[in-house]
């Protein structure tokens, strides 16, 4: 009844352990103040609540101005006195959390300002996630954390045998309210054991799991068992196995029985060997046959093995087919032979080898062939021979016969000349021909059969002779004043090298064809040299620094900047040159390496292969100076004039390439980087091959790239063979002209677009070959799929390719193809299927169809609305409408050009561009 009530009562210390969010729940009565006669202002009907956090107890030291208020409480029900009377006694219950708590512990005060309250109980706890088995991982208990929304994140352990699944480790997560919350990831049991409940069990005896990741213990395959629980895998019953890469799940297996029916026929020293598969195969179906052949004396019993010299067709070992021939065995010899049937467990048997066995003596035999022949004397009508006694003559050689033609007699008829010693010498010869000779053996048994063909050629016997007496007498008389006068400056200057044939020749110069002289010689690899300078000015001119102007910059090489300039000889009219410069500070061997290009190049004289003008070594900078070819690399020409030229143009260049290579293959010399990027082309659009060097030359290429083959090779224009073991011949550049061929067509579109290398060769090996070209002529395409022949002889020789663009080219007709007969698919390789650009009726549409609708405001925004303006689009227009993407541009252009020829086929009208 007195007013300023001011009542306190306060917990002891609570100790929070490791709550971080308090639940205080409060159950009181009180009393309703109009109940109370005599009370009004002072009587209330709510109390307040606090609580001050402490480290630790601090007895009643405590201020009440310390207390942190946590809230005034009221009662939702409150009871009068006749309410008491009628027992109707209404208890209140509140719940009011604090936290987060950061002290050791706390108290908690209530502070009654004038009610009439009684309070009944206070409970104080927290929440915490209770231990729990979730995908087979423990989650320990785990308090709640302090704030309402946060979630504590756990994670969990694996139960007993069982692990983590490969990146899925398990998580949960504790909400404030104390549940569990998304769980992720889990663990699975470890081989041998699987799920039951929320554990692990071992596998039974008789049964086996090999992975985590199986669900289930599996029955032990055929021919195993084990006999524990747990187990992996089952053992192989005694005489089974299980191949290193037999996974556990299948059967054991073992050895296979003996092949039956084994039969032999003999043919002189060939052995054929029949048989039929075993009656086992030991459960398995990699089964294969090897021979094992051994020769024996006519002692019994006394045999050695065969050794290098037989030969077994198909194979020795990894036989598949129940057959094989053994061949040149010696004559009148006996031999065994066992046919075994092996399989992919036969290594790890270690019981005694079943086999079928044959003793065979074999017949007399011919001798085998003469294969090494020297040329002893070469004259101009004779030439002397001798040889080595063939490896196995099989009996006396009584004789041997030389056989022998002219090569370019037409009709090889041939003559012979027999000898019964190991030489010979065939007279009668004419002078400056090229002969071919063959030589075999003769015994009791018979001829053998001849050996390799053998070139020579006799001496020439005087400056006339090397014109034939087929040929126009006007040109014989103008050739052989040529021919002597190149011999006789050869001779004073002493430049002979290398063997040389001499003859005529037709070259295209420029275009118009013509008859000159042409003096082909081997090719030389300066790395032959002891001394590289020595090939260099073998080779090559020494020039005076002191003629050459150097004009501008024009490119950068490997050894240093590339210049354009003036060469002025004393006498001659000053020339444009091209000057590649060694910079300063070189290595030695970056030297050699530099001028290694120009003793190449110094050896070539064709319209179609860059000229060498000299070098300066003596002066500084050291410089290789060559023609100038106006309009730079081939590739980034032809990309520059995309769709300029007629087909006859692009053919015209492609034919000076081909003649170009025709002329570095019949010197002996293979390019193994021919690409368009390695073709110059001069003011006149004659195309010339350069980029000469030995393998540095590659290794600067850089389209070329580190094959498993080892060295570093430009996959996209290089012959699958020249990719698996390093085979560059004549053959592989012709590969890499096939793919010149489809850049120029292209107009320098990169081969294989944007595939990856590994791709390229995948698909290559698959048979893929690249479509033709847009508006490329069939044939066109045809020689390009010839020169991609997986089989290297398949492929067409330079100078047939010369010979099939000069037809094309003197019948224009055949270069004619429907346009849109041969269009460049979209997507490259895969998709050979051309949408029908005609039938769209809108820009968006058009997008639509080759998935590039994204960039639809893009041309919007341009002013492209109409497919007409579309398809008079360059590359430069679609990049200035902010297409970045290289691909997206070349699909784009790909595909206005293919509307373009649609559009061209439909109307019969050009669409200028
Ligand atoms: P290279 O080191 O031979 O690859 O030359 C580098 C660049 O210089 C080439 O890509 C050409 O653009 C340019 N270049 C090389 N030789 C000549 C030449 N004879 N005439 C004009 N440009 C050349």
């Amino acid at each position: 009844m007195e007013p300023n009530q001011n009542n306190w009562l306060r917990t002891n210390w609570v100790e929070k352990g490791d709550a971080q969010r308090i639940f205080v729940e409060l159950k009181f009565t009180l009393r309703d103040c109009n109940s109370l006669p005599g009370v009004v202002g002072t009587c209330k009907e709510t109390f307040n609540l606090y609580y001050q956090e402490t480290d630790s107890e601090v007895g009643r030291n405590l201020r009440e101005n310390q207390y942190v208020k946590i809230d005034t409480i009221a009662a939702d029900e409150s009871f009068t006195q006749g309410d008491l009377g009628e027992r109707k006694m209404k208890l209140n219950t509140e719940v009011r959390i604090i936290g987060p708590l950061s002290r050791r512990g706390f108290y908690l005060a209530f502070q009654d300002v004038g009610a009439c309250i009684a309070l009944v109980s206070v409970k104080v706890y927290y929440k915490k996630c209770w231990s729990i088995i979730e995908n087979l991982a423990t989650f320990p208990d785990t308090v709640t954390g302090s704030e309402f929304s946060s979630l504590v994140e756990v994670q969990g352990m694996c139960v007993s045998d069982a692990e983590e699944e490969a990146d899925n480790s398990p998580k949960m997560h504790c909400s404030a309210e104390g549940e569990w919350l998304v769980p992720i990831g889990k663990c699975i049991c470890k081989a041998g054991f699987h799920q039951k409940g929320d554990a692990c069990e071992p596998c039974g005896r008789g049964f086996y799991k090999s992975s985590s990741q199986d669900l289930q213990c599996s029955r032990c395959p055929v021919h195993s068992f084990n006999d524990r629980e747990g187990s992996w895998r089952c053992d192989c019953e005694d005489g089974y196995y299980r191949a290193l890469s037999d996974p556990p799940s299948v059967a054991c297996t073992r050895p296979p029985s003996a092949p039956q029916n084994l039969v032999y026929n003999i043919n002189q020293t060939t052995v054929s060997l029949e048989w039929s598969p075993p009656a086992d195969t030991g459960g398995r179906n990699d089964v294969s046959y090897r021979v094992i052949c051994r020769r024996c004396s006519w002692e019994p019993e006394e045999c050695v093995p065969c050794g290098q010299n037989v030969g077994y067709s198909p194979a020795q070992s990894g036989l598949v087919d129940t057959y094989v021939s053994i061949m040149d065995l010696l004559a009148h010899a006996n031999y065994t032979f066992e046919v075994e049937a092996v399989n992919g467990v036969s290594d790890l048997s270690r019981t005694q080898r079943l086999f079928a066995a044959v003793s065979i003596a074999t017949g007399q035999a011919a001798p085998s062939q003469v294969s090494e022949v020297i040329k002893e004397k070469v004259q101009q009508r004779s030439i002397q021979l001798s040889w080595q006694e063939p490896q196995q003559p099989n009996g006396v050689i009584t004789e041997y016969e030389i056989k022998y033609y002219e090569k370019d007699q037409k009709d090889k008829i041939y003559s012979t000349v027999r000898s019964k010693s190991t030489s010979a010498t065939v007279n009668n010869l004419k002078p400056s021909t090229a002969y071919v000779f063959q030589i075999r053996a003769f015994t009791q048994a018979g001829y053998g059969t001849f050996g390799p063909r053998l070139e020579i050629t006799t001496k020439e016997e005087a400056t006339a002779a090397i014109v034939s007496s087929e040929q126009n007498p006007v040109i014989i008389i103008a050739v052989v004043a040529v021919a002597g006068t190149i011999i006789l400056v050869f001779m004073v200057f002493g430049f002979i090298i290398g063997r040389r044939h001499c003859g005529y020749s037709k070259a295209d110069q420029e275009g118009d064809e013509e008859l000159y002289f042409q003096c082909t010689k081997t090719y030389i690899d300066p790395e032959t040299y002891e001394d590289p300078s020595r090939a260099v000015h073998q080779f090559a001119k020494e020039l005076d620094a002191s003629c050459i102007k150097i004009e501008r910059v024009i490119g950068a090489g490997e050894f240093g900047e590339v210049c354009s300039g003036r060469l002025k000889l004393p006498g001659k009219r000053d020339m444009s040159v091209a000057i590649k410069t060694l910079k300063v500070g070189y290595t030695e061997k970056q030297r050699r390496e530099f001028l290694c290009e120009a003793s190449i190049m110094g050896q070539f004289d064709h319209p179609n292969v860059v000229h060498l003008e000299g070098v300066v070594t003596r002066g500084k900078p050291v410089m290789i100076v060559i023609e100038y070819m106006e309009n730079g690399s081939l590739d980034a020409f032809l990309r520059k004039h995309d769709g300029q030229f007629t087909v006859i143009q692009l053919v015209g260049m492609l034919r000076g390439i081909a003649a170009g290579m025709r002329y570095l293959a019949d010197m002996g010399y293979v390019h193994r980087d021919l690409a368009a990027r390695n073709v110059l082309v001069n003011s006149n659009l004659v195309c010339k091959v350069s980029d000469f060097g030995l393998s540095r030359v590659i290794d600067d290429d850089p389209e070329a790239v580190y094959t498993t083959s080892g060295g570093k090779i430009p996959v996209r224009w290089t012959a699958p063979e020249a990719i698996q073991y390093r085979k560059f011949t004549s053959a592989s550049d012709v590969w890499s002209y096939g793919i010149v061929m489809w850049e120029v067509m292209s107009y320098g579109e990169r081969p294989y677009w944007d595939m990856s290398n590994q791709d390229v060769i995948k698909a290559i090996e698959e048979g893929y070959r690249l479509p033709a070209p847009m508006d490329c002529p069939a044939g066109l395409h045809q020689l390009m799929l010839d020169c991609w022949q997986k089989d290297r002889a398949e492929r067409p020789k330079f100078d047939q390719i010369v010979g099939i663009l000069d037809k094309m080219i003197r019948n224009p007709n055949t270069l004619k193809t429907p346009v849109g007969t041969c269009t460049r698919p979209i997507s490259p390789l895969l998709d050979q299927s051309t949408p029908d650009f005609t039938a769209f009726r809108s820009v968006g549409e058009w997008l639509e169809a080759i998935k590039m609708e994204r960039y639809r405001d893009n041309f919007t925004a341009a002013g492209y609305s109409s497919l007409e303006s579309v398809a008079r689009m360059s590359i430069e227009d679609v990049m200035s409408l902010g297409i970045t993407l290289v691909g997206h541009q070349k699909k784009i252009m790909s595909s206005i050009q293919t509307m373009r020829a649609q559009m061209l086929h439909l109307h019969g009208t050009g669409v200028q561009v």
